[in-house]
């Protein structure tokens, strides 16, 4: 028997539920805060985690099964991250617990010291626990940050570490080849491989233009050639080089940031003003002390460019990517690495924040404006303001970067909570000339005449054109001209996309497919028409009028991994791709010399969503892609547009992000909207369209005798009123005080499942 007086209590949050509160349990030894545990929850045997410590309370518990491993992974400090997330974002408790580890169980490691200097004790690995034995904590960890020694761990598992490709390489001297009777096509393989010495065969057949892989079979069963897998080379990898040196202006923000070392700062800099090469200078700076780095950035399909960028400036020093798209097994021995303190540099997307990396010296969020920062499924948060608050915990400087900003934070920025710094040239190239293309009275509305010419044009020049559309697929819908019925998604009330390559139409919100049908369902008519377009009918158009030009479509549809995208954009880099054709995944961050037209062809789509942020999406959106023209050369932009006399449009067109703000925070200030409220969206679901109707007016009613301190509008419809086959309701609340969240968590608390919370805006300094 055990003495009652041994018994801890624990608030335990259960892993994965989305429950938004904590349970208790009981222990017989003691537990800390931020400890992974199995329990026993309604039955099951799940994951828990400690998330207080508590007293006996008046109901029997349960005991924790037993703690899942000895070492702690979470800081006192992480907790406290948890928490605000937790009341700030009114999220599941568990969930953003969970979001600390990576998938699946733990691997067990054993770690080996390796020595890289002569001047230590031993020459040959040792285990890590002999080598701490040998050497003291102390000037372990010194020689470690001199890089004087190296870990390596081997883990519990086999795990593919590095890609293996296969290569085709020559093992005849010069002399042999020449003495060889080759056909034509298979001299072009050796002339090639000559010069290269090695390619995969895809790479040779595509520099080739080869048709068949024949030539290259029959000079591999000849032995003329070899084919050897071998592991991907990490030089081999796309590397960009380094720049030499900063501009003066540059070098005025780099030095005001590391003079003042410590806060938010924020570097407001138009596109391609260099931002990126200065957070490289800083971070030079951290690493050098010993210190690691966590590199944010909205999306994966921004890391392969900067990771080459990183590969350039940064040789030798450990970098790594995480972000989802990632197996369970290399984000585990991702997490390990960084838990142990061997990376220097983490670049990842809002997955990477929360991995506890050790001796953390600065985080960097760019293109902090970007909306993928922000998680839409739960647990909702805001990545930006995560990272802030974990600066802030953590005692690191954050520094925030953009040439658009978000209006909220930019009226932070210019109320004293950050640090700004702006940059307003380019080390480069120009900015581009903008030219709005007004739309009304024009026919052809997709792709004007003289968008043509000036496409053709800008081709000739030997400079690239990236032409931007606002969503994928062949047409947006499809309507029977005779009755007017438009072919929807029976789980979505969204209309079907027609997606011509595939033959198909698809539903972009579930991914429901069907054949295109022969006939009207409702009236029999054969009259079915697609009506709007996507990118797919832009390349399909383009690719009318220049038959002979290579044109690449860059959507999800033809790229749905990082890899995919890696190759693609090489292949804007080697100029293989003349015209790209691509939704915002071509708008974001990427940097390249030779781009000389950007044309935006549907800007208007953009503007006019039903969000209290369209306008500003729609500025970002427009300054972003123009802002991929002229890094190198010459560069232009046509925004086409059926409302040129649009705010949005004018002040675009002349670049000028701050007089777009102060129009902006003018009308938020009178509507009340952030940063002036905390905008929280409630979507409520359920099976049937009454019972979701009843559910949002109860709930609205409950709200309205609680949250008192905001003002609460009348659940309406939502522009999307059915998703994966539930009906919707949404409730806005502007809360003007933060204290409310916590009455809001108590109506949420209270109310079944089927209710998701978005606390839209953090509200600053609310
Ligand atoms: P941003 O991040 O602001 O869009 P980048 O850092 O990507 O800008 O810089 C845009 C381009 O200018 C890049 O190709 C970069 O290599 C180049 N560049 C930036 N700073 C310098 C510099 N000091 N000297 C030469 N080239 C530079
Ligand atoms: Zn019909
Ligand atoms: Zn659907």
């Amino acid at each position: 028997m055990k003495g009652a007086d041994k018994i801890h209590y624990y608030e335990v949050a259960i892993s994965g539920s989305p429950l938004r509160s904590t349970f208790s349990y009981h222990f017989d030894d003691e537990l800390a805060v931020g400890q992974r545990v199995a329990v026993n929850f309604a039955g099951r045997n799940v994951i828990g985690y400690i998330a207080g410590i508590g007293s006996k309370p008046q109901f029997k518990t349960k005991p924790i099964s037993k703690p899942l491993e000895n070492q702690v992974y979470l800081s006192p400090e992480d907790v406290a991250l948890i928490n605000w997330t937790v009341e700030n974002y009114l999220a599941s408790i568990g969930k953003v617990f969970d979001l600390f580890f990576p998938p699946g169980k733990l691997l067990k490691s054993n770690s080996h010291v390796i020595p890289i200097s002569p001047e230590l004790p031993f020459s040959t690995p040792l285990k890590m626990s002999d080598a701490l034995k040998l050497l003291g904590k102390e000037q372990f960890q010194k020689l470690k940050s001199q890089r004087k020694l190296k870990i390596l761990h081997s883990y519990e598992k086999k795990l593919p570490s590095k890609r293996r490709i296969k290569l085709l390489k020559l093992p005849l001297s010069i002399k042999t080849l020449e003495s060889l009777k080759l056909t034509k096509s298979q001299k072009k393989v050796i002339d090639y491989l000559l010069s290269v010495e090695k390619a995969t065969p895809r790479e040779l057949m595509n520099a080739l233009s080869l048709k068949s892989r024949s030539p290259i079979d029959t000079l591999l069963r000849k032995e003329i050639l070899t084919l050897e897998e071998v592991e991907e080379d990490e030089t081999d990898r796309w590397t960009i080089e380094a720049i030499e040196k900063l501009t003066a202006e540059q070098e005025h923000v780099r030095e005001a940031i590391v003079k003042d070392f410590s806060g938010v700062h924020y570097i407001f800099g138009l596109t391609g003003s260099g931002k990126t090469e200065v957070y490289f200078k800083i971070m030079e700076r951290v690493l050098n002390r010993g210190k690691s780095v966590i590199y944010m950035v909205p999306e994966v399909s921004l890391t392969p460019q900067l990771m080459a960028r990183i590969r350039g400036a940064f040789p030798g020093r450990e970098v790594r990517v995480y972000h989802s798209y990632m197996s369970p097994s290399k984000r585990q021995r991702i997490w390990l690495d960084a838990v142990n303190g061997e990376i220097d540099i983490l670049v990842g997307t809002r997955s990477a924040l929360w991995i506890p990396i050790q001796n953390t010296g600065l985080i960097i969020v760019d293109e902090e404006h970007d909306s993928s920062f922000y998680q839409q499924t739960p647990p909702h948060y805001d990545a930006v303001e995560v990272a802030i608050k974990k600066g802030k915990l953590y005692g690191i400087p954050v520094i925030l970067g953009s040439a658009t900003p978000r209006v909220e934070r930019y009226f932070r920025a210019k109320s004293g909570e950050f640090k700004l710094h702006s940059l307003v040239n380019r080390p480069v190239g120009q900015l581009p000339e903008l030219e709005i293309r007004d739309l009304r009275n024009n026919k052809d509305y997709i792709i004007p005449r003289k968008t043509f010419e000036e496409i053709e044009k800008t081709v000739k020049l030997g400079h690239q054109v990236f032409v931007f559309v606002h969503r994928k697929g062949f047409s947006n819908y499809v309507v029977c001209a005779n009755c007017g019925n438009i072919l929807k998604c029976p789980n979505c009330d969204i209309s079907l996309t027609y997606h011509k390559h595939d033959g198909i139409l698809k539903c972009h919100y579930c991914g429901y497919t069907i054949p295109p049908p022969t006939k009207c369902e409702r009236c029999g008519s054969k009259a079915l028409s697609a009506r709007g377009f996507g990118t797919e009918r832009v390349e399909h158009e383009l690719q009318k009028r220049f038959p002979d030009l290579s044109i690449m479509r860059m959507d999800r549809e033809t790229i749905s991994n990082p890899n995919q995208y890696e190759k693609a954009l090489r292949k804007i880099e080697s100029k293989e791709a003349k015209i790209v054709v691509g939704t915002k995944m071509i708008a974001k961050g990427l940097d390249f010399p030779s781009i000389g037209l950007v044309v935006v062809i549907d800007a208007d789509r953009i503007i006019n969503l039903p969000n209290y942020d369209s306008a500003e999406n729609a500025f970002q959106l427009i300054s972003q892609i123009s802002g991929r023209s002229g890094r190198g050369v010459h560069g232009r932009a046509i925004i086409q547009t059926f409302e040129p006399e649009h705010r949005v449009m004018k002040t675009a067109l002349e670049n000028d992000y701050k007089g777009f703000f102060e129009t902006e925070i003018e009308i938020r200030k009178l509507l009340k909207y952030p940063p002036f409220s905390i905008f929280v969206e409630i979507i409520v679901e359920a099976e049937k369209e009454i019972q979701c109707q009843n559910a949002a007016k109860e709930l609205y009613e409950k709200l309205v005798n609680t949250v008192k301190g905001s003002e609460i509008l009348e659940p309406v419809t939502p522009a999307v009123k059915k998703l994966f086959g539930k009906f919707r309701m949404k409730i806005h609340l502007k809360l003007f005080d933060r204290g409310e969240l916590r009455n809001l968590l108590k109506v949420l608390q209270k109310n079944p499942a089927g209710v998701d919370v978005i606390v839209n805006s953090n509200g600053g300094s609310l």
